[in-house]
């Protein structure tokens, strides 16, 4: 019998200019390190630049995408490339769903930023299962 590892790809928007960006990638990582047989990070910029792999990927297992900004360039650099993913999931959205004030650092995130890092990640966790569940 064949077994057929499932696993979501997840592609966080590169955002440097704005903390969310920030905080995007920061809570990718997070929920890439709690579901490490599930997931897959998928690198935006060498999607974007032409990369085989990140592409073959992104058409043939589902994608999760996670941005910083209503830009949503990862969700439409996915859609564009590979096919439209399972979940775009927005960092505003979140935030506000969670009631938690955006981060004002570029950088350095600490304590003070521990709970809306968190509150992604496990959003972004949660999709995974979903993904998951439906595949
Ligand atoms: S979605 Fe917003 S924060 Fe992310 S790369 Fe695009 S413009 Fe920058």
């Amino acid at each position: 019998m064949d077994i057929q590892v499932q696993k979501v790809g997840i592609v966080s928007c590169s955002g440097e200019e704005i903390p969310e960006g920030t905080l995007c990638r920061l809570a990718c990582r997070q929920a890439l390190d709690e579901r490490p047989g599930e997931t897959v990070t998928i690198c935006l910029p060498l999607f974007i630049a032409g990369g085989e792999e990140e592409r073959t990927f992104a058409q043939n297992y589902p994608t999760i995408t996670v941005d910083g900004c209503d830009k949503m360039c990862a969700a439409k650099a996915t859609e564009m490339l590979s096919g439209k993913p399972s979940k775009s999931l927005s960092i505003p959205e979140i935030l506000k769903k969670h009631g938690l004030t955006p981060p004002t650092k570029l950088r350095h995130f600490g304590p003070e930023e521990d709970a809306a890092v968190k509150a992604v990640a496990a959003e972004i966790a949660q999709a995974v299962d979903k993904v998951l569940e439906e595949a």
